[in-house]
């Protein structure tokens, strides 16, 4: 026997493990859906990494995952040969809490007020450790391929688990699960079987699970499809086997908002298979801004780091793309300014907002999806100048007239007589925006303004000078132009008295307060825009809005 050396798991692990250990959970088979997936990704690791270093197939066998009951020694092993981890992989990889499933599973447990109520891991799945739902004791054996040596991982999932040299005849990982006493239905057989048919189906990978008929002869049957979903006719596949693909491919646990799933023929041919979330990765706001489209080549894994894939406005979609029109053995160079990726790229963002677009039409529906990807979408105004009246059409805003969401051709619509603008405001709050002294006059008018409350919105709105030639205009900033536009309360009441007071007096009173303020404001000035209020500060037009300076402010610029 080799020495093994004994490890501490991150504390987030621990923490994470004692709820896993001690939930008596009823989706528990979802171990298995993990396992597997982890599986179909180190595959898909070494097939692509074997591209550009052939000798890392020292068996070249097919690839394959493989499940293997021993109902007396009460285990089940997953294996595969795909990339397999070296001893700090395994370290990292099962030892730390950075991944994106467990990560949104935290974070869901410790906003809710079910602390302890571990029915939330069914939802999100927490990846290598649901093993230790069923599992009272967890060995991994695994070799890195193009690595001589073996390693044996083990744990019982408590606050440690050991590490040590092993024989592993070829690359690739298999875990052992210890059943606990509670567990041993998962070593009936049709319960795995229809537990892979129902979670696994969709992987591209065979699972094969193996075993001895009443001769005592190797018996192996695959439970799954084993074809890549997105090469199947849309009428083939369920929603149920989207929504498990999404899940695969996502690392996510919702259900998606949107799937899109086509095969442009053309020029360029590629398939692709789009999902848009329900709920915001946690992710959505890192200064990476990276894209989360896997990229195929004829079924190969490729990467999910190709910076062309979709535009960075688009990072809440997932999925795959999977074009027969680029090398195989495509190098993250290549990619780079690659003119064929450019041409997918222009056709998944048409598709992608051409879909939005009809989903637009109900109300409610897309309102979901707003409140969650707006002020991601929002960026695209500014950066994707080719699509911008596409994105305008999409965006939707709160007003100063109207609960909820109003687009610009909603607010086009029911402009005043008179009134040449669409007004907006910027801030941080819509409430506070809407009681603003600045849109006293709007009010009174009963002009609606726009209440921009993403910080994203101080950009775009600088690029982009009006909507279907109406000015948009800042109802904080210059002349209002408010005059021309008739009064909501002149038309139908008398005249009220004129109370304006004569223009040498307003005269001699903005001198005094100019004088009084001196540098701390450019200029004062008599306005339409105020009712009740005596006064109010105003950026002048073209000059930074005073929300974006206070927003620069708080950033320290
Ligand atoms: P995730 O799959 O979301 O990254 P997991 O907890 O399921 O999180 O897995 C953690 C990591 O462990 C994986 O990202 C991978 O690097 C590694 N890993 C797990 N299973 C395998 C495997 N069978 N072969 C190679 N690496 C694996
Ligand atoms: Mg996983």
């Amino acid at each position: 026997e080799k020495t093994e050396e004994r490890l501490s798991f991150q504390a987030e692990v621990t923490k994470l493990l004692d709820i896993v250990v001690h939930s008596l959970y009823s989706d528990r088979q979802i171990f298995l859906r993990e396992l597997i997936s982890n599986a179909s990704d180190a595959c898909d690791k070494l097939r692509y990494e074997a591209l550009t270093n052939p000798g890392l197939r020292e068996d070249a066998g097919a690839f394959r995952i493989t499940l293997r009951v021993d109902a007396e020694a009460r285990t089940i092993e997953v294996a595969d040969n795909g990339i397999g981890m070296n001893r700090d992989e395994l370290i990292d990889n099962l030892g730390t809490i950075a991944r994106s499933g467990t990560e949104a599973f935290m974070q869901q447990l410790a906003a809710s007020d079910r602390k302890g109520d571990a029915s939330l891991i069914g939802q999100f799945g927490v990846g290598f450790y649901s093993s230790f739902m069923v599992a009272e004791r967890v060995e991994v054996f695994s070799r890195r391929a193009g690595e001589p040596q073996g390693w044996h991982w083990a744990s019982d999932g408590g606050g440690a688990f050991t590490i040590g040299e092993a024989e592993v005849a070829q690359p690739g990982t298999r875990i052992v699960l210890h059943l606990r006493e509670d567990a041993k239905e998962f070593l009936e057989t049709w319960r795995l079987t229809s537990t892979v048919k129902t979670y696994s189906d969709h992987i591209a990978i065979p699972v094969v699970l193996l075993g001895t008929d009443d001769e005592g002869q190797p018996t192996e049957e695959t439970l799954n499809a084993a074809s890549a979903l997105w090469t199947r006719p849309r009428s083939e596949i369920t929603d149920e086997q989207y929504k498990e693909f999404y899940h695969h491919v996502a690392h996510a646990f919702d259900d998606p908002w949107h799937t899109l799933h086509f095969k442009a023929e053309g020029a360029i041919e590629y398939t692709g298979l789009l999902f848009i979330p329900s709920q915001k990765p946690f992710d959505l706001f890192q200064p990476e801004r990276k894209t989360h489209v896997k990229l195929y080549v004829n079924r190969v894994f490729i990467t999910d780091d190709a910076p062309d894939v979709l535009p960075s406005y688009l990072r809440f979609v997932r999925g795959i793309v999977d074009s027969s029109d680029l090398p195989l053995n495509v190098s993250r160079e290549m990619l780079q300014h690659n003119p064929v990726l450019r041409k997918i790229q222009g056709g998944l963002v048409k598709r992608l907002l051409g879909d939005l677009k009809k989903r637009a039409e109900a109300a409610d529906d897309y309102a979901t999806f707003w409140e969650a990807f707006g002020p991601v979408l929002k960026e695209g105004i500014y950066e994707d100048f080719e699509r911008r009246s596409d994105l305008l059409e999409l965006a939707r805003f709160r007003s100063s007239t109207t609960e909820g969401w109003v687009s610009l051709a909603d607010y086009a619509a029911r402009m005043k007589t008179g009134q040449e603008a669409i007004y907006y405001i910027t801030g941080d709050d819509p409430e506070v925006l809407k009681r603003s002294p600045q849109l006293e006059g709007f009010r009174a008018k009963g002009v609606e303004v726009l209440l921009l409350t993403d910080p994203v919105d101080e950009f775009w709105i600088n690029a982009v000078p009006s909507y279907q030639d109406t000015p948009l205009k800042s109802a904080a900033a210059g002349a209002t132009g408010l005059e021309a536009v008739t009064d909501a309360e002149a038309e139908t009441e008398a005249a009220p008295k004129d109370e304006t007071a004569p223009a040498d007096q307003i005269e001699a009173l903005t001198t005094a307060l100019k004088a009084a303020l001196g540098d701390a404001v450019k200029e004062v000035r008599p306005s339409s825009r105020l009712k009740e209020s005596a006064v109010c500060l105003v950026s002048e037009e073209g000059d930074m809005s005073l929300h974006l300076e206070r927003m620069l402010k708080q950033a320290g610029q």
